[in-house]
This record gives C-alpha cells, sequence and structure tokens, in this order.
C-alpha cells in the first residue's frame, strides 16, 4: 500500500474538519477553530489518506489463508512494530492494542500481581486515578513544584519499606507525562530512578505527552507507557499499551476469548482446559481494531516525518501567544500547579473573574465559532485543587456554575498542536479580550 505523500511541515499539519464553516448566532458564518484538541485531536489528513489506502486490500486478519488476509495481517503486525519503534521500547517489551488510555490502564491494574501496591498522585486524570482497588492504592497529595513530586514520592516508597510493606509484594506508581488540565510536563525520569530505587515499576500515562513531544520508553526508563490514538491525530477507537512482558505474561487474559487462546479442549469431567497465548494476542481477544492499529501507525510515522523539533517549537509559539495574550486580561487566572514558568504542552486551563465558565465557553462557540472545553475535565481533585473549592462539596462535571462574585466552581480549557493555525489562537485570544 502506497503511502501518502507528505505534508508541508512549515504551518499546521493538514487535519480533517479545518474548512468547515460553523453558523454564528451573531450571523454570518466562520471557519471552526478547533481549541479542544487535549479531549480529542483531529485527525491527520496524512492519516486519513493512509487508511484509504489500506481500504481497498481490507480483509480478516490472522488465520485467514487467502492474500488480503495475509496482508491485513501483515498491515497489523507491522503497525505494531512502527509503535513499538515510535516509543522506544526495550526489545523484550510487549506492545498491546487497546481501546484507548482508559482501556490501557484497566488492563494493567487487571493483571497486577497479588498484594501489589499502587502509588498515585491525587493530580491524575480518573483514567489514572481509578482503576486501582480501593484497598491497593496510595493516594499522594498534590505537589506544588515537581520537585516536591519527586520528594513525595519518595516519602511515600521509603515508609513503604520502612514498615516491611514490601515484603507483601510488588509495588506500581502510576503517573502523567503531561496534565490535561495544566498542559504542565511531569519529571518522569526522575520519579522513575525513585521509584526504581525503591524495587517499584512505573506506568506512564502519555495521553497528553505522546502528541506533543516524543516519548522513548528506554530513555524516560518507565515500565509500561499508555496512551491513545484519537489524541494523536488518529481516529477514535484505538489506544496502546507497552512495556514490561512478564506480569502481563503471568495475568489472566484482559478478555477470554478467541485470538487470545492457543488450545481449547472439553475434559472429561465437562468443563474445558484452556491455554492462553503469552505474547500480545494473551491480551487482544476477539477480531482487533486493524485500523485503529494502523492509523496510530500512520499517525506515528506522519508525526515522526513532521519532526517533533518542528512541532515542539510551533507550538511554543502558539502557547507564548495564548499565555501573552491571557496575561493582557485582568480577570483571567490561569491555573498552574507547578507556576508560570513551568515547561508545559498546548493546554490551558483558566477562568474569568466574573464570569461563569459553561456560559463563557458557550459564548466562544456561539459568537466566534471556537471550540474549548469547560468543566473539571476528568480530573476532579486537581481542578478542585487548582479552583481552591472544597473537595467534598464542590464541582461536578456538568454542575450549576457559581453564582455572580463566588468562586468558580468549573474551568474553562483551551488546547492546541500540529493542526493548529495562528489564526486559531489568535481569534481565541482576540475573543476572550
Ligand atoms: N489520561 C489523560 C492525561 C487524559 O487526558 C485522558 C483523556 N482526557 C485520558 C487519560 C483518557 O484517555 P481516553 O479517554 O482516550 O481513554
Amino acid at each position: 500500500v502506497d503511502q501518502a505523500v507528505c505534508c508541508d511541515i512549515s504551518g499546521p499539519l493538514p487535519v480533517l474538519g479545518r474548512d468547515v464553516t460553523v453558523p454564528l448566532v451573531t450571523g454570518g458564518e466562520v471557519t471552526y477553530a478547533a481549541l479542544d484538541y487535549a479531549a480529542s485531536a483531529p485527525a491527520l489528513q496524512r492519516v486519513w489518506d493512509d487508511v484509504a489506502a489500506y481500504a481497498p486490500y481490507y480483509g480478516s486478519v490472522h488465520r485467514g489463508a487467502g492474500y488480503l488476509s495475509q496482508l491485513s495481517t501483515d498491515l497489523f503486525e507491522n503497525a505494531r512494530r512502527t509503535v513499538t519503534e515510535f516509543l522506544d521500547c526495550r526489545a523484550d517489551d510487549q506492545l498491546i492494542f487497546t481501546r484507548s488510555t482508559t482501556d490501557s490502564l484497566n488492563l494493567l491494574a487487571a493483571a497486577l500481581p497479588d498484594g501489589c501496591q499502587v502509588f498515585v498522585f491525587e493530580t491524575e486524570h480518573h483514567a489514572s486515578l481509578l482503576p486501582w482497588r480501593d484497598a491497593q492504592v496510595t493516594y499522594l497529595d498534590a505537589p506544588r513544584t515537581p520537585r516536591q513530586a519527586v520528594a513525595t514520592l519518595e516519602e511515600a516508597l521509603a515508609a513503604r519499606t520502612a514498615s516491611g510493606q514490601e515484603g507483601q509484594g510488588p509495588a506500581l506508581v502510576c503517573v502523567t507525562g503531561a496534565s490535561n488540565v495544566t498542559g504542565e510536563l511531569w519529571p518522569v525520569r526522575e520519579l522513575a530512578a525513585v521509584a526504581h530505587a525503591h524495587g517499584a515499576r512505573i506506568v506512564l500515562d502519555a495521553a497528553q505527552l505522546a502528541p506533543h513531544h516524543p516519548v522513548s520508553v528506554q530513555d524516560l526508563d518507565v515500565d509500561w507507557v499508555a496512551f491513545s490514538g484519537h489524541k494523536l491525530y488518529a481516529p477514535f477507537g484505538s489506544g496502546v499499551l507497552a512495556g514490561r512482558a512478564d506480569w502481563l505474561r503471568a495475568a489472566d487474559p484482559y478478555l477470554a476469548g478467541g485470538g487470545a487462546s492457543r488450545k481449547v479442549a472439553r475434559r472429561t469431567d465437562g468443563g474445558v482446559d484452556v491455554e492462553w497465548h503469552d505474547t500480545a494476542a494473551r491480551h487482544e481477544a476477539g477480531s482487533p481494531n486493524v485500523i485503529g492499529a494502523y492509523s496510530i501507525a500512520a499517525a506515528c510515522n506522519a508525526l515522526t516525518e513532521a519532526g517533533f523539533d518542528t512541532l515542539v517549537a510551533r507550538e511554543q509559539h502558539l502557547i507564548d501567544t495564548v499565555r501573552a495574550g491571557l496575561a493582557e486580561v485582568p480577570e483571567v487566572r490561569v491555573l498552574s500547579l507547578f507556576g508560570d514558568d513551568a515547561p508545559r504542552v498546548g493546554v490551558i486551563s483558566f477562568v474569568v473573574e466574573g464570569w461563569n465558565s459553561s456560559h463563557f465557553a458557550a459564548a466562544l462557540s456561539a459568537e466566534y465559532g471556537i471550540g474549548v472545553r469547560d468543566g473539571l475535565f476528568c480530573a476532579h481533585p486537581l481542578v478542585r485543587t487548582l479552583l481552591g473549592s472544597d473537595p467534598q462539596t464542590q464541582g461536578e462535571c456538568g454542575a450549576p456554575e457559581a453564582a455572580p462574585g463566588e468562586k468558580s466552581l468549573n474551568a474553562i480549557r483551551v488546547s492546541f498542536g500540529a493542526g493548529t493555525p495562528d489564526e486559531h489562537v489568535e481569534r481565541f485570544v482576540g475573543a476572550v479580550k
């Protein structure tokens, strides 16, 4: 299958939906400014073209004897290799195609060895915060600097060693690479070093990091990494969990069914004996999402060809434009855990004094054709900490807003990336002003 032609990288990468016009309540229409990349980035045109190029060769995968089945199987397994390389995995790592980051972390949670203790900062996205069983989790307080994050983890793991809990089972640290609320980068390499120094393992939630920065499993020295295709400029429906094979091989299959099982036979007592695969197939039961895997690989190729140096530099220019524009509006408060100078990706949340965040976001859409998000961004404890609202009582997703003069109960988030033209962020800044 021919690869689609690579695109011009001096400006935004072409994405789906870039020419869509939307009506304005004030009359007329305007091209839609998609500034909600942190929720789902528009798929790259290049990825869509690659999928279209594959479409005529569409065939069943695995075990199909026909030519197109063999081709589809090759494309699926090549996609696994491409993504493995994109993540710079170790030679003996496993890469499992899942539905999303949420699915990947739930898979890992289901594969934890007995007695495994999990350490997770309360500031995590719910996908990293919630898959673990209550009895096994230690929630760590929100740090206010990256150094404090490292110190907090160090203290928690040292306490585990001191109390002799180490003897009861292994430990896992789960941490995000870039916050979906503040966009701030977390000190992943340092946290991994602390985890390993205490004999713990670490899984990186790269849902917001991978679309913006190269992620090297070996360089960061993380044990697993999880991300979602739909945030990495591929269509919805596919994700990845990659990393150490041992726990995955030892665990029960995430889903039981065909593809995961090597041998199934009736027993004389009436039951069945099952021998499960110990490859990635063990956790990929059922017919796989070949298009999903193929499109993630296409996105990895497109980003690698565009070059992360170029992408990061362009995105930094967009971040600077938004930050400088918001700084000129005295009523705007940008939410930050690590402070103004912290390195970040193109994800910025803020509140506007005297404004209901939901109304503000609705006005950006209706009056300017700008799509942002309002709410608590599936990171309720973090957003409440940043807003200074009472953790016990305030702020559900979609809950009524604070009355005028009261503290905001939710926030507005603007997020962008490789497909964002300057005009979109300039329109946004102008609209806020
Ligand atoms: N982790 C982070 C940091 C995220 O931002 C998100 C999505 N907002 C997820 C996990 C979950 O991703 P998905 O919805 O694709 O499972």
